[in-house]
């Protein structure tokens, strides 16, 4: 550190060359975040001193959590859902998991999992001391429940599906996973931390969430179709006794025990959840997802003229498709300023078309892919 402080505007130049550093998101296929909403970014200024690990300090904000995680329960299914803001989806798939081992008080517990799922299950084996087993797929990506109930044993302690799948965005047969939870006494959790705020929003129906008697916990994600600030997740249970198990006692705070696994945690994210939800309201979500949709189709119908083939027909936002010389073409792309991803098994192109795209930039991005692909020895 230096002895002596910059001053700001010397600070702020430092900060500008930084920023220049960054990608905008133009041209970024790649990325499940997106530029949040302007009155998300009001609200997030307006809360930036608000910490929720002392919630007793701030018991408007704590006001505004509460009715967050009423509106996206009612989201999900269930108004009367529990849970609370976290820094993310993997925050919140790590709490559900442990509130699962700890009321299960199993000595070498496992869970099941689709071999689709994100990595942060992987985080959690290691975290929480938890056997990750994973189950296969069908043809289309989702998880095979033949394979799921052939992995559970004595000491299983969960099931988790996936609702839009990171890599295919793809749905897991919620219902049956239900059935087969209930029927094996097992707390299931669905992680739709990318598909909670889009398959509410989709022309076709999909059941998924608490409306399925049997599921136990939702991960929800405000920072990534929700709009909200980073750092916003949610964590929802169906009954308030699931949190009970992740209580600690505080003894020197404002309040008593604290359920989240950060301790000081962002009132600015949970206010800014709060304004894009209450601004856009289920109409304004539809909008945007319908947007996302129709961007969708004309990059799966604009590659199709040059006989690429998406993997499976796109359920959401997210494509998978089946790129000749992938590496080469991606590198291409690449020097063109496109961000484009991977999927991992089998190996294709993946996107992501989030709100900050725009049919023109995919009409240019489908006119240099052609002419990658066109080119190619
Ligand atoms: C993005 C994602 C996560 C992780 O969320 P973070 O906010 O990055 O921690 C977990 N599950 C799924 C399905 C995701 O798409």
């Amino acid at each position: 550190m230096n002895q002596k402080g910059l001053t700001p505007g010397e600070v702020l130049s430092l900060l500008d060359n930084a920023g220049l550093k960054n990608t905008p998101y133009e041209k970024v296929l790649s990325a499940m975040c997106t530029k949040p909403h302007p009155i998300a970014l009001k609200a997030h200024m307006q809360f930036i001193e608000s910490n929720l690990g002392d919630s007793g300090l701030f018991t408007g904000t704590k006001e505004l959590e509460e009715k967050v995680i009423n509106i996206m329960g009612d989201l999900m299914g269930d108004s009367q859902a529990c849970g609370y803001i976290t820094t993310g989806g993997t925050e919140s798939n790590i709490q559900a998991i442990r509130t699962a081992r700890n009321l299960a008080k199993k000595k070498h517990p496992n869970i099941v999992v689709p071999v689709s799922a994100h990595f942060s299950f992987d985080k959690i084996a290691d975290l929480l001391g938890i056997e990750i087993r994973k189950a296969g797929l069908d043809n289309q990506f989702r998880v095979d429940t033949d394979s799921v109930e052939n992995l559970i044993d004595d000491n299983t302690i969960a099931l988790v599906g996936i609702a839009g799948s990171t890599e295919f965005g793809q749905i897991d047969p919620i219902d049956r996973l239900a059935r087969i939870a209930l029927s094996n006494d097992l707390f299931l959790h669905i992680d739709a931390a990318f598909g909670g705020f889009v398959i509410p929003f989709l022309d076709k129906k999909y059941d998924f969430d608490f409306s399925i008697k049997g599921v136990s916990s939702i991960t929800i994600d405000p920072h990534k179709m929700g709009l909200s600030t980073i750092p916003a997740g949610g964590l929802l249970f169906k009954e308030e006794s699931y949190l009970f198990p992740l209580e600690i006692d505080t003894p020197y705070l404002t309040i008593r025990k604290q359920r989240s696994l950060a301790g000081t945690r962002s009132g600015a994210a949970v206010a800014a959840a709060y304004a894009v939800m209450m601004h856009l309201g289920r109409e304004g979500y539809k909008r945007i997802v319908d947007r996302c949709i129709k961007m969708t189709d004309t990059i799966v119908d604009g590659v199709r003229e040059c006989g690429v083939q998406p993997l499976i027909d796109p359920v959401m936002n997210i494509i998978a498709l089946d790129v000749p010389d992938l590496d080469e073409v991606r590198k291409k792309l690449r020097a063109k300023g496109w961000f484009t991803s991977i999927t991992r098994d089998p190996s294709a192109m993946r996107l992501v078309i989030m709100p900050h795209l725009s049919e023109e930039i995919l009409e240019l991005f489908i006119s240099d892919i052609t002419s990658e692909i066109s080119t190619l020895s």
